[in-house]
């Protein structure tokens, strides 16, 4: 009971005892996290940051072996007391709101990630900005929000779909279920028979109305000019790390990749799964999936590709659209999102670029799959989780003005971040360049080399 006083800081001397019952009932209800436990931490460790990390982690796979093997990391179980907890979604739902937290402890989840990674919500959130900005700004402003495929939630957008659906017969949409990933429950269809299971008005017989509720769906634009290398359909996957919403602090990091699909693309056939989800989930399952070669490309090899192919200031014009993807969708939840000083988010954004080379956001995961699909795909999750932990900073190595930690690069602190190499008083304000390389070297050893001072036990990088 003492400690629980001291954590939330409360003298009982002064309360009647039935109501020091009270207050230790409700307060044993909170699990406590990284009070002071088996381990002293002097106030100066505090600030200055931890040698030794009570960690806990709900993940069985690349994370997992990256903090087990981080030098002055400890892994708690159970109910044990922790510092850091990489956690997944399910434990963040029962557990976030019982949780007391001490300044220095860390969790990898906003409380309300979903707002920006369930498919209904982040395309409410980004018709919202949309919306604001045309209305604060002007239609040029809201016109760089337009990186979304036309969508609508089923069944409760059923009629504005419909009016969507009649101006351009004979396109191709997708429909795909709200909170379910990896490709599943995934179809495409051209016809409004397809999908009268969501149809919400009177002409459903009652028995369909009696039916259990349908499962909740976006209906939107399939992309049918996708880019093709090699006659096939690929996506991105882009890592952006965000350490604070209020003010918006975010970080890309410069590696990632693109999975192919293994069948070449045609719209003749949409029936054809292998053709039309880039999933790596679905392309394991292609009759003709080679495990050896797998289906991705780094994205160091694909910026080179499209350089090669269409020179460098098509595709650097292509890398800044993808930016203003990544800035504008976290600012659009930016005042949704309940900004909490003890979380972080590392999002694995889907991109998909059309022929003209425009890339589309498809969507934003909260828990990117870290399971390996090979080891070259290992040893790159390792490093993006690593750093994660860099930026992150347990230990304190960091002064906090950093603008490039590891792999990662700062893309946005309450602004946008310029390279340091563009001479501001040489060039003036138009030359400005972003502070991103997605896709560029990532020569993350030399640069932590540099930047971190060894710590304790620390293996030299
Ligand atoms: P999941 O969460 O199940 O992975 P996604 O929205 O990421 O669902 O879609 C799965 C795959 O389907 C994507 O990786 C992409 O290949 C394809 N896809 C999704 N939406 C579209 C679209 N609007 N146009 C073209 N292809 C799409």
């Amino acid at each position: 009971m003492l400690l629980i006083t001291h954590v939330f800081n409360i003298k009982l001397v002064n309360y009647p005892s039935f109501l020091i019952l009270h207050i230790v009932r409700l307060m044993s209800k909170y699990k406590t996290s990284g009070y002071k436990g088996s381990y002293d931490y002097s106030k100066s460790e505090e600030r200055e940051g931890r040698s030794l990390v009570r960690f806990k982690c709900g993940l069985l796979n690349t994370i997992q072996d990256v903090l087990r093997q981080r030098p002055g990391w400890v892994e708690v179980k159970d109910e044990g007391e922790w510092d850091f907890n990489w956690c997944d979604v399910g434990w963040l739902r029962e557990n976030f709101d019982h949780s007391y937290m001490e300044e220095h402890v860390r969790i990898n989840h906003f409380r309300n990630h979903y707002e920006l990674t369930r498919k209904n919500l982040m395309v409410k959130n980004l018709k919202r900005y949309r919306k604001n900005q045309e209305r604060d700004v002007g239609r040029l402003e809201a016109s760089k929000c337009d990186f979304f495929p036309c969508t609508f939630a089923l069944p409760s957008e059923y009629h504005l779909f419909v009016e969507e659906f009649k101006r351009s017969p004979g396109s191709t949409w997708i429909m795909k279920p709200v909170a379910k990933s990896q490709g599943k429950g995934i179809f495409l269809f051209r016809k409004l028979k397809d999908i009268m299971d969501w149809k919400k008005d009177g002409t459903r017989s009652e028995e369909q109305k009696d039916a259990a509720q349908v499962e909740s769906y976006v209906a939107q634009r399939y992309i049918e000019n996708p880019y093709l290398i090699n006659g096939r359909k690929f996506d991105l996957r882009v890592y952006v790390l965000v350490t604070s919403y209020v003010p918006l602090k975010a970080w890309l990091y410069r590696d990632g990749f693109g999975r192919f699909s293994s069948t070449r693309f045609s719209l003749s056939s949409i029936d054809d799964k292998y053709m039309h989800l880039t999933n790596v989930a679905v392309q394991k399952t292609a009759p003709d999936y080679d495990p050896e070669k797998g289906c991705k490309w780094q994205m160091q090899q694909l910026r080179r590709y499209l350089t090669a192919k269409h020179g460098r200031e098509t595709v650097e014009t292509l890398f800044t659209e993808m930016d203003n993807i990544f800035v504008r969708s976290l600012q659009s939840v930016q005042k949704v999102i309940i900004n909490d000083k003890h979380c972080f988010e590392l999002y694995g954004y889907d991109i998909l670029l059309d022929q003209n080379l425009k890339p589309w956001l498809i969507e934003v995961n909260a828990s990117p799959s870290y399971t390996p699909s090979s080891q070259e795909d290992y040893e790159m999750k390792c490093r993006l989780l690593e750093d994660t932990l860099n930026v992150v900073d347990m230990e304190g190595r960091l002064t906090g003005k950093e603008k490039r930690v590891g792999g990662y690069d700062l893309m946005w602190n309450d602004g946008p971040i310029y390279r340091e190499d563009v001479n501001v008083e040489t060039f003036g304000s138009s030359c400005f360049t972003a502070n991103t390389h997605l896709g560029c070297v990532n020569d993350r050893e030399k640069q932590l080399r540099w930047l971190l001072k060894p710590f304790p036990g620390q293996k030299r990088m």
